[in-house]
């Protein structure tokens, strides 16, 4: 991770787009990272379209978990449930390995995360978390 990434991975940590609070027994879904301690409980809210309306996630836990968070919220915006599980299955398969090219956007933010083994599970909390909540309402909305 360079400098102008880590900043804006910073500035991400700092002000997570959709952190919101998301009370026990609400959540889609809720995941662990015992390795670091980060704890994600996520909310989905769909449009009657079938996109994305809004992802809010309350998160306790480092930068690296709540900059991705934040970076998921964002990007996610307006997608399907298939695009999002897609998208899931192409961040986990680049993170670490071939990492993000440019059209990934803030994404490259993790690029050179191999540095630091333990970051990837910070990094890939939210989107264990989507993968679950997805699991949960595979069809139609809620
Ligand atoms: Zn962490």
């Amino acid at each position: 991770m360079n400098d102008i990434y880590q900043a804006r991975l910073l500035a991400h940590a700092k002000k997570p787009h959709g952190a919101g609070s998301v009370p026990r027994g609400t959540e889609d879904a809720e995941a662990l990272n015992t390795a670091c301690g980060d704890e994600i409980r996520l909310k989905l809210h769909w449009t009657p379209e079938g996109g994305l309306e809004r992802m809010v996630h309350e998160l306790h836990g480092c930068a690296v978990s709540t900059a991705a968070a934040s970076m998921a919220a964002k990007s996610l915006e307006g997608k399907t449930r298939a695009e999002i599980a897609a998208m899931a299955s192409a961040f986990a398969a680049r993170l670490g390995r071939a990492g993000f090219e440019e059209q990934w956007g803030d994404f490259q933010a993790f690029n050179g995360i191999e540095k630091f083994p333990a970051r990837i599970h910070c990094a890939m909390l939210v989107w264990k978390a989507l993968e679950q909540a997805l699991a949960k309402n595979p069809g139609g909305r809620k």
